[in-house]
């Protein structure tokens, strides 16, 4: 069996379009603010790359990139503005951000209304209970979009993601339980962990370990999901060992092209959201 390709870059290319169609017939640009503090390269082209996606959608997007030396205050101080200007429809703060600076401190400051990345803990707790007011983190509801253009339905589907974070693994288990699927989340201290990935009809790989995942570790026909971006020898790979998995797996998203373009397109939806609630 040779997997077929889930091309999130095509499919969230497509959906960038819709959004642009659609609020160019609002007359109004939904805004989204970006702040980035010190200077890690990587984030600093992530970033870019949202806001230039943004403005093709037809959207604001300001980035405020703050030096390395930024207080907390000084965020926190950023972040009341943002919360109070009527303007401003998304905010979202990059991670990570310098040592000297408590990031849960600063998410939970967002107002949850403008919480774009669905971090602050209403949006998690209004996920958890199913409420369609939460604004859903944007690689996990980026993820859930793409399985869904491969299965009519997830219900009963055995799921298995492999990461507990606040940003992938979590809201993704909530996400999918509220799609019916089955769920196991494994972690660092998980035994026997490849018996467990191979009962899983959807297995999910946010682990953050170049290519640990392994043709033995999948089931025949299983639906696999990378969400890692690792580098080897500067090389851009998943947490997925892709040449091996991809004989085994009937679906698989690519890295680079897979989960990375679908989660600008949440941000951005998830913008859109913001500011549709915004004015109802
Ligand atoms: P994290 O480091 O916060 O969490 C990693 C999780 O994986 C932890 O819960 C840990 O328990 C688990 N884990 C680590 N090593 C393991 C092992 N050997 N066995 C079992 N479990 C193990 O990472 P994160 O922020 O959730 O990100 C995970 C990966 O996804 C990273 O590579 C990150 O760069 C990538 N990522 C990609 C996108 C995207 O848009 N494509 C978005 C967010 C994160």
């Amino acid at each position: 069996m040779v997997a077929n390709l889930i091309k999130g870059k095509e499919i969230a290319l497509a959906l960038r379009e819709k959004f642009g169609q659609e609020i160019m017939s609002l007359g109004h640009k939904p805004h989204l603010a970006v702040i980035l503090v010190g200077n890690d390269e990587a984030s600093l082209i992530y970033d870019r790359n949202k806001q230039k996606a943004a403005i093709e959608a037809g959207m604001d997007c300001d980035l405020h990139h703050l030096p390395e030396e930024t207080t907390e205050a000084e965020v926190l101080a950023l972040i009341d503005n943002l919360n109070e200007d009527k303007n401003i429809h998304g905010v979202m703060v990059q991670l990570p951000l310098p040592k000297h600076i408590d990031s849960r401190k600063i998410i939970e400051h967002i107002k949850p209304e403008k919480d774009v990345d669905g971090f602050t803990p209403q949006n998690a707790g209004l996920l958890s209970v199913k409420d369609e007011r939460a604004i859903v983190s944007a690689t996990p509801a980026g993820i859930l979009y793409l399985l869904k253009t491969v299965h009519k339905s997830l219900a009963g589907m055995h799921a298995v993601i492999i990461g507990r974070s606040n940003i992938v693994g979590k809201p993704l288990a909530a996400l999918l339980l509220n799609n019916d699927c089955t769920v196991t989340v494994v972690h660092t201290k998980t035994r026997n962990l490849p018996e467990i990935t191979k009962q899983a009809d959807i297995l999910i790989a946010a682990c953050g370990k170049a290519k640990m995942v392994k043709a033995d570790w999948v089931k025949e026909g299983a639906t696999v999901i990378d969400v890692g971006i690792n580098r080897i020898n500067g090389k851009l790979c998943g947490d997925v060992d892709f040449d091996e998995v991809v004989n085994k797996a009937a679906y698989i998203t690519p890295v680079p092209g897979g989960v990375g373009p679908m989660t600008i397109a949440m941000l951005l939806e998830n913008t859109y959201q913001a500011y549709r609630q915004s004015k109802a």
